[in-house]
């Protein structure tokens, strides 16, 4: 994990300038695809706590990079539950600093259970390693009694579809610039995360939370943390609403009509889609008969062994996507030409996976009459140039681009593309909040139990 854009990284960089022997445990992570398995928790769970056992004579602190938002059947809490059980078995001496994801759900517990939480300035997220730093850097600074560190984390009950997470469409950007500014002007606050939460978890503790860490000043960090809360609350309907999203339909026919017209490519964004197989743009796109169409990395292992059996250069009558819910749409046929077919894995470039191993499975390309679809054999969402390059193709091929990300594309995609149109479908990932069968949201939760009347 040396040098690599993750927060490990960052950990890493701190931790060896710093001369500290590192041990490390576990590391792991996949995409947002619906619960975790209680097994999968408490084997993960053992293997960290069964590690720190074993380091504990030696054990001067300890640093957790954990999502934030992870679920299992019968937990609404793994990270918190994480932390206590780690908590317990440190003692409360060993400070525990705790990098968590922007889109983490954090509930105010955590800071019974860790010193520090430190999340992600930015979706993208590409501040990982510079997050693992933070928190290495607090943490070397606690043991070397530089850092007394006061923990001050305040809930707002407002949370957005991930879409609206991007920390470049205002008024989130302004918010997130008042943490830096606090961190600017006032000596005695040490760092400001401000998490966004995941709307697609459902757990008593969704959406923003406001942590700030002072150098023991516990009232200062309340009075920072409480002027950032108020102003997401004051914001909730402009955060809400930070860009139109259109109907299927409606979305695709305007998509392609401002494709025509422009010289550099249009990214539709099926942001809905949580497994990357939706089928909904797609299939419109094929009914319209769309040409000079990129579909990356659409998740079907199915049809991927079938191009593969069919071999490069063959012409293939093949249903692909739509099967992981009801909700992804149904299988669309695609007709055309396999371009590549193979095993897919190498190192990623992008500004977020730079240095880390992609790994797609078995795949192919197929050219559906100009709509040109990647399919992959492991969900993977496409956020940066791989899925062009690495098929030996370029984003100028194409005049219409579509997209599953939520925020992270906009890194590399909002200086090539002439515009961003936002699609939203059925699928799990709707923008509708309220529409979504939540059990565990409590009442007053902006936009899901409280339409709100906003400013
Ligand atoms: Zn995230």
């Amino acid at each position: 994990m040396r040098d690599t854009a993750c927060v490990a990284g960052g950990f890493i960089r701190v931790l060896e300038r710093a001369g500290a022997d590192i041990v490390p445990i576990v590391y792991t992570d996949c995409s947002a695809a619906g619960h975790a398995a209680d097994e999968a928790f408490e084997a993960y769970a053992n293997e960290i706590c069964d590690g720190i056992a074993a380091a504990l004579p030696a054990l001067d602190g300890v640093l957790l990079y954990l999502h934030g938002a992870m679920t299992t059947p019968t937990r609404t809490d793994c990270d918190l539950e994480l932390a206590r059980r780690v908590r317990r078995l440190i003692g409360a001496r060993i400070p525990l600093m705790v990098a968590l994801d922007l889109h983490a759900n954090v509930p105010t517990d955590m800071a019974r259970y860790c010193n520090a939480v430190f999340g992600f300035h930015y979706s993208p997220h590409i501040d990982m390693a510079e997050t693992g730093a933070r928190a290495a850097k607090a943490l070397i600074a606690t043991l070397r009694g530089e850092l007394a560190p006061a923990l001050t984390l305040i809930k707002v009950p407002v949370v957005l579809p991930s879409i609206f997470t991007a920390t470049g469409l205002s008024p989130l950007k302004e918010i997130v610039a008042m943490g830096f500014a606090a961190e600017r002007e006032d000596a005695s606050v040490v760092d400001v995360s401000i998490f966004c939460g995941f709307a697609y978890a459902d757990v008593p503790h969704i959406g923003f939370t406001v942590a700030v860490l002072t150098h023991q000043d516990a009232v200062r960090g309340e009075r920072v943390a409480k002027t950032i809360a108020a102003r997401i609350w004051q914001e909730r309907q402009a955060l809400l609403h930070a860009q139109p999203v259109l109907p299927l339909t409606a979305g695709v026919r305007q998509g392609l009509a401002r494709a025509a017209a422009a010289k550099r490519p249009v990214v539709l964004l099926e942001h809905a889609d949580r497994l990357n197989d939706s089928t909904w743009v797609l299939g419109e796109l094929l009914r319209q008969r769309a040409r000079r169409v990129a579909v990356p990395y659409l998740w079907d292992p199915v049809a991927a062994q079938a191009c593969i059996a069919a071999g490069e250069g063959t012409e293939v009558s093949i249903d692909a996507g739509g099967r992981s819910s009801e909700r992804a749409g149904t299988p669309v046929r695609l007709e055309g030409r396999v371009l590549y077919a193979g095993v897919k894995v190498f190192s990623g470039t992008g500004p977020m996976r730079r240095g880390r191993r992609i790994d797609l499975g078995p795949s192919a390309l197929v050219d559906a009459g100009g709509i040109v679809v990647s399919i992959v054999s492991h969900p993977t969402t496409a956020i940066d140039l791989d899925p062009f390059t690495q098929f030996g193709l370029t984003v100028d091929d194409f005049r219409l681009i579509v997209l599953r990300s939520k925020t992270h594309f906009r890194a590399v995609y909002e200086p090539i593309a002439s515009a961003i149109l936002i699609v939203d479908t059925p699928d799990w990932g709707t923008a509708a909040l309220s529409t979504l069968p939540y059990r565990h949201v409590p009442a007053g939760v902006f936009p899901i139990t409280l339409a709100g009347t906003g400013a």
